[in-house]
């Protein structure tokens, strides 16, 4: 098995990790009923998507 030849310096290990932040969750508004949602999703408090009720909410 390939081994590597020396210990990855602070430096490096730090470049390799500048990547791995979390981005914050891009949450919108609902139009139908001011919800947040998630963006291309269906909404989960009044299921409309697009202006219209695909799926309809139990009382
Ligand atoms: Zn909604």
């Amino acid at each position: 098995m390939a081994v590597p030849k020396r210990k990855t310096s602070p430096s490096k290990r730090n470049m390799r990790r500048s990547h791995h932040a979390l981005k914050p969750v891009n949450y919108q508004e609902c139009p139908n009923c001011g919800e947040l949602r998630l963006p291309h999703n269906l909404c989960g408090k009044c299921g409309h998507y697009n202006g219209r009720e695909i799926l309809p909410v139990e009382a």
